[in-house]
């Protein structure tokens, strides 16, 4: 199939979900996930309607961007693990940073985007699992991120976002999806001028109709678009 027809089917899939959930399809962002695929197939989507790119890797985002036609119009997201000396490669491009895991990370973001004059949308990345490989911040870590974050002047917290673990059951990923739900729901009288918990950035490829049911408004989608990596 084509990535032009990958997307169609995803779409339907999305809308599926969202009739199942009693939801508007139009309260979900696809985010198609274009890691290690070249720049042709970003513009490719583009062409299909596809506006929202993520990419994981910072050298990668930089070096690939700028090959990529389309650019301009379409809303970049970085959505893989961020090192501190890194976000100099992301900085300018990216609408949303959905991988913040540190007060470190949240400090440098906020200090370049204040030399480049931009507010940096970002989500905190939450590893609800408890799984020891995953990147991400405990839910009991958050509340003290967010007393960070209403601090800075150039950074705004959206949301959440998670990422179930490799080989989880069904249950057991509807479960973590609820849990950042509720956890987003617990954290708002944390909300403030530059802090609100509007958006839930969960489900990829397996799992992206079980987050639509527990209320993701992003779903990051690759290899249902692209094909295998
Ligand atoms: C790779 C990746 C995705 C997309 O994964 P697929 O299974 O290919 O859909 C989504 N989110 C993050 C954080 C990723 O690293």
């Amino acid at each position: 199939m084509s990535i032009r027809e990958q997307i169609t089917e995803v779409r339907e899939r999305i809308e599926a979900a969202c009739r199942k959930a009693g939801r508007s399809a139009e309260e979900v962002t696809l985010i198609g996930v274009s890691k290690t695929k070249p720049a042709e197939m970003i513009d490719e989507a583009a062409e299909a309607g596809l506006l929202h790119a993520g990419e994981n890797y910072a050298t990668e985002f930089r070096d690939k961007v700028p090959l990529v036609r389309h650019r301009d119009e379409i809303h970049w997201h970085f959505i893989g693990h961020l090192q501190t000396n890194k976000v100099k490669y992301v900085i300018d491009r990216a609408e949303y940073i959905h991988s913040v895991d540190s007060e470190r990370l949240l400090q440098e973001i906020d200090r370049l985007a204040e030399k480049r004059d931009k507010v940096q949308q970002v989500l905190l990345e939450v590893n609800i699992s408890g799984e020891l490989s995953k990147n991400g911040l405990s839910a009991r870590e958050v509340p003290f991120l967010l007393e960070k974050a209403a601090e800075l002047s150039h950074v705004k917290v959206g949301g959440l976002m998670t990422m179930a673990p490799f080989g989880a059951n069904e249950s057991e990923i509807r479960r973590i999806f609820q849990n950042l739900r509720r956890l987003s729901i617990d954290l708002k009288p944390f909300c403030c001028n530059n802090i609100d918990m509007n958006i839930l950035s969960m489900g990829m490829s397996n799992d992206f109709e079980l987050a639509i049911l527990e209320g993701a408004n992003f779903v990051r989608v690759g290899s249902a678009i692209y094909g295998k990596r």
